[in-house]
């Protein structure tokens, strides 16, 4: 002890939280930039965690009767302009299709030619196309609700990336409900909240907070966007997903219209939600630490890695031998109702290996010698736990205890979130109090500060647009749950009916 352990992500999170995010995406594989600006390479590593959120998502989705589909890439300029507001939302971020042809030039390069009469824009969200065949779908009550979901790439040309977090293409999926009455499509656009929210809780191990967006944060054309945000380290919020409320605002611009039971021609209800491999993005920046990431078990790319340990090339077969049954013992068992997914690294690379898979996150790394098989053991350590406490357990009892030990791990890291959540999460009051709370605590990285202000905003804009101006902060959302009370806007002062949620955001 007292010599300082070596960390394997340089720099620090307490150094500079904003490359160590670039780092640790590096160390751990899971994704790169592409040549393409501001588009990623997901790598294997990166791809099956964002499958692993994929199936579960798509079960809960399907769980309560959403059915899915695909729909064009391409959108035809003139249907994005049916909804006024949707498509000046959308306008700065427009990847454009003008030309379907290339042909050598006089200097013999390839150019674009052969324009088309109607530009078609690559999709940013898919409201438009999916609303009109919705419009075909639909004649009578009988057909709603209609209850649609696609897993797509979208594009939004984003001027400042950040893998994972904010990147010009990214995968999604993209949910869209037409129902026949107000009150079911806002039952609708909340069940879709509450899943987000236990997908992020019980699976990605990040508590959130669920709320409504101010209308200056609502999805463009939505009449009301409601959404879960979570904490990262450095105290900023994350958006983790998002449903939107829209009213008859699409129905009217794509013409989806039914028959209601009393036979009167009625223009339906529309809400979408959506959540992408942005949420990868908060796994790495809240769960990571000094060493890469550490993924939460229900969701890991795989859960235990097996690496065997001999000093003689003679032992290497019998050590494998043991390895492959315990493994093959473990993938025909489940945790969670999913299979129990199962590494091997037999390169020879020495103490290499195991860094690599602390870096990459896996929750169990087992290592198995000719010492631990005489003894019908193998040695265990968590990547939620220091790297040098590894625990010698009997193979059976292993076998037998991995659901238990990957649970205490998915438990130990959404507790650990949780506290530090709550921990940096305050009332503030007064205007003093709340330029103080958002005031850098360090030179070294302005960016990081107080956390999550709750406090008293009187509901205008002007307020809300001069507390970002000054401090970057927004509002990230007013909270669903909470007690009404009276309180002092902390920018002019005027009075407020409750508290929302201020902060800086991804
Ligand atoms: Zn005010």
């Amino acid at each position: 002890m007292g010599k300082e352990e070596k960390k394997a992500i340089s720099p620090t999170r307490e150094e500079d939280y904003s490359e160590w995010y670039q780092q640790v995406v590096k160390a751990s594989d899971m994704a790169e930039r592409s040549p393409v600006r501001g588009c990623m390479v997901i790598k294997p590593w990166g791809y099956s965690l964002w499958e692993n959120i994929v199936r579960e998502l798509d079960d809960m989705f399907k769980e309560v009767g959403v059915k899915n589909a695909y729909f064009p890439l391409f959108i035809p300029l003139s249907f994005l302009e049916k909804e006024a507001s949707h498509v000046e939302g959308f306008a700065k971020e427009c990847a454009v299709v003008t030309h379907h042809r290339l042909e050598k030039n006089a200097d013999g390069r390839l150019v674009p030619a052969g324009p088309l009469t109607e530009p078609l824009v690559v999709r940013p969200t898919s409201e438009t196309i999916i609303g009109d065949a919705f419009s075909k779908w639909v004649s009578s009550y009988r057909d709603l609700p209609l209850l649609i979901n696609q897993w797509v790439n979208v594009v939004r040309w984003e001027m400042r990336t950040r893998i994972f977090l904010r990147t010009s293409e990214f995968l999604w999926q993209e949910g869209h409900a037409a129902h026949a009455t107000e009150k079911e499509a806002m039952e609708r656009t909340r069940l879709m909240l509450d899943i987000y929210a236990r997908l992020a809780e019980e699976y990605l191990a990040l508590p959130v907070t669920k709320g409504r967006k101010t209308a200056a944060e609502r999805f463009p054309g939505a009449v009301e966007t409601f959404c879960i945000e979570a904490m990262m380290q450095d105290r900023k919020a994350l958006q983790v997903g998002t449903s939107h409320f829209l009213g008859q605002n699409f129905a009217k611009a794509s013409e989806i219209k039914f028959q209601s039971f009393e036979e009167k021609e009625e223009y339906a209800w529309t809400v979408s939600w959506g959540a992408s491999t942005r949420m990868i993005g908060g796994i790495i920046m809240m769960h990571g630490d000094d060493d890469g990431v550490i993924l939460p078990p229900r969701v890991a790319s795989s859960h235990v890695v097996f690496i065997p340990i001999y000093r003689s090339p003679d032992d290497k077969p019998k050590v494998m031998e043991y390895i492959q049954k315990i493994a093959m013992e473990l993938k025909s068992s489940f945790y969670c109702d999913r299979k129990i997914r199962v590494e091997i690294d037999d390169r020879d690379t020495g103490g290499a290996r195991g860094w690599e898979w602390i870096k990459k996150g896996i929750p169990l790394r087992v290592e198995v010698g000719p010492r631990d098989m005489s003894q019908d053991s193998v040695y265990v350590a968590r990547r939620d736990k220091p790297h040098r406490e590894k625990i010698s357990m009997k193979r059976d009892f292993f076998v037998k205890e991995i659901t238990n030990i990957l649970d205490e791990i998915q438990n130990n890291l959404y507790e650990k979130a949780v506290s530090f959540k709550e921990k940096n999460t305050l009332q503030v009051d007064g205007g003093k109090a709340f330029y103080e709370f958002f005031t850098p605590l360090n030179k070294e990285q302005p960016e990081i500060h107080g956390g999550f202000a709750l406090s008293h905003w009187c509901g205008t804009g002007e307020c809300e647009a001069k507390i970002k101006e000054d401090l970057s902060v927004t509002v990230r959302c007013i909270p669903l749950e909470q007690e009404k009370e009276k309180g002092k806007c902390v920018c002019c002062g005027r009075p407020s009916s409750g508290r929302v949620v201020f902060a800086k955001a991804y």
